[in-house]
């Protein structure tokens, strides 16, 4: 359980005029203060606001670049080559609020539809069925039409379903912020991470953005990890949306909110999500991001989160292409969704008329496994440290250089193994075998090699579902 260090929540700890000030009077910082900055990101301590903001100015490429050769340094000392697959599961789209880029947004006229638990079970089938492990459950806000118990009961039955020799180990949450009462009764689901992401730090673009409706509460998003941790759920994720604010506020603002959630509960958020807007029916502010960020801030973003907050995990999603994926590998994202649909009944009937927004990457998840392989990293299912319950705190002190290799990339290896039996195609089979291989000989510890073996053998051999 989390201690409780203080009464004081986000919506008293940040301060978006502070973090305003901050950006405002950061100037192009000379050589030599960002060099300092780079240096003492790469002793893997994170950096304050004012070094985040300093490394926000800089333009010269040649100081860019540093910037990236520090964060695949960060990236490769912690987190190695694994790199964790989910997918979003939608099961509902009805919302009453009306925010500016969604497509789920009520103004739109697009259908609705709330998948039943049978729909949702055949939902989960074909996703077990393509290999996930790690799923994300994410639906508008409706109390109405779509309540807190229909979440439960959705829990509920994607975890009991079997398919072949696969299940979901591991289902995220992405919803509305809850009481901490119905965060306890989430947490007894056997969650992994509850996810939400603030949109904009800054509570003017956040008003203009969410017309009235149950989320114009500011406060009351930016309060909803306090409730979720109060409640013992000790993996967070956070997140903004690239597009609707300035980034180099949104990138302190989360910095901000991560050192908060340390302060007060002695663990920062599990992962932090960097959406950028994608195109949207009906929705004005997907269609004309207010403050669009262009492919080279992004990568400098993703690259400076990466420095600011090593042990955070970091999570990109298919809005973006294979190609910008394919490079941000190695600036610092550790978690990326794969073959993804986000509309309702997406993956059994292929329907794009209720999607959420457009996608950047439509590859399925055999493709960009492949991929992965190809860049030199190793796709990883695992859901082993939550099952264990090593989360929170826990998994901070697992994080530690040399940790990570010596239990993350071994259970990676085994969800691998486990992919490639029972779901790969003979090409992807192969080229997973020789990642496999290659990663036992220069990459797991030389003590730990006998024991990877074994339990590599027991695999092929048809075990299933081995991890520690
Ligand atoms: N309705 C809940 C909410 O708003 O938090 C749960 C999930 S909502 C479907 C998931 C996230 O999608 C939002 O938090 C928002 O950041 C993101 N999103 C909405 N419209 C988007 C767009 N046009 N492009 C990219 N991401 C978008
Ligand atoms: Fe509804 Fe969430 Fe979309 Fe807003 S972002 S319209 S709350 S689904």
């Amino acid at each position: 359980m989390l201690s409780l260090t203080s009464e004081i929540t986000a919506s008293d700890a940040i301060h978006p005029e502070k973090i305003q000030a901050i950006v405002d009077r950061q100037e192009t910082a000379d050589k030599v203060r960002v060099r300092e900055c780079i240096a003492r990101a790469r002793t893997l301590k994170g950096l304050t606001l004012e070094e985040t903001a300093v490394l926000t100015s800089v333009q010269d490429p040649e100081l860019v670049q540093e910037i990236y050769d520090a964060a695949k340094y960060v990236k490769h000392e912690i987190y190695g080559k694994r790199l964790v697959l989910f997918a979003p599961l939608y099961y509902s789209n009805y919302c009453s609020n009306n925010c500016l880029y969604c497509g789920f947004r009520r103004d739109n006229p697009q259908p609705r539809r709330k998948l039943t638990l049978d729909e949702v079970e055949k939902e989960t089938r074909c996703l077990i069925d393509q290999g996930h492990k790690r799923i994300l459950v994410i639906a508008g806000e409706d109390n109405r039409k779509s309540s807190f118990r229909y979440l439960l009961d959705v829990i509920e039955r994607v975890y009991r379903v079997r398919s072949g020799k696969g299940e979901i180990r591991r289902i995220n949450v992405e919803m509305a912020p809850m009481t901490v009462e119905e965060f306890v009764e989430l947490r007894s689901m056997k969650i992994g991470t509850y996810v939400l992401f603030q949109e904009t730090y800054d509570p003017e673009v956040y008003r203009r953005m969410h017309p009235p409706g149950p989320k114009a509460d500011y406060a009351a998003r930016l309060n909803a990890m306090d409730n979720a941790m109060e409640a013992g759920i000790n993996d967070v994720g956070i997140g903004s949306l690239f597009g609707l604010n300035d980034w180099r506020f949104e990138v302190l603002a989360l910095l901000s909110h991560a050192q908060h959630l340390e302060q007060r509960f002695g663990t920062g958020p599990h992962t932090i999500s960097v959406p950028r807007l994608e195109p949207a029916e009906c929705a004005p502010m997907a269609i004309q991001p207010p403050c669009p960020v262009s492919d080279a801030d992004f990568k400098k973003l993703v690259a400076i989160i990466r420095l600011a907050v090593p042990y955070t995990g970091m999570i990109l999603t298919t809005r973006e292409s294979a190609e910008m994926r394919g490079q941000l590998f190695d600036l610092g994202v550790s978690q990326i969704s794969a073959g993804s649909r986000t509309s309702p009944g997406g993956y059994t009937e292929q329907q794009e008329e209720t999607a959420q927004f457009s996608l950047g990457d439509h590859r399925t998840l055999d493709e960009v496994i492949a991929d992965i392989a190809a860049h030199g990293y190793i796709p990883s299912f695992c859901t082993g440290c939550y099952r264990l319950g090593r989360t929170g705190s826990d998994f901070m002190d697992l994080a530690k250089p040399g940790l990570i290799r010596a239990h993350c990339l071994p259970n990676a290896m085994f969800t691998f193994e486990e992919y490639i039996r029972d779901y790969a195609t003979p090409a992807t089979a192969e080229l997973g075998e020789q990642t496999i291989e290659r990663m036992l000989d220069q990459d797991v510890p030389w003590g730990i090699r006998a024991k990877v073996t074994k339990v590599l053998d027991r695999i092929k051999n048809g075990e299933r579902d081995i991890y520690y």
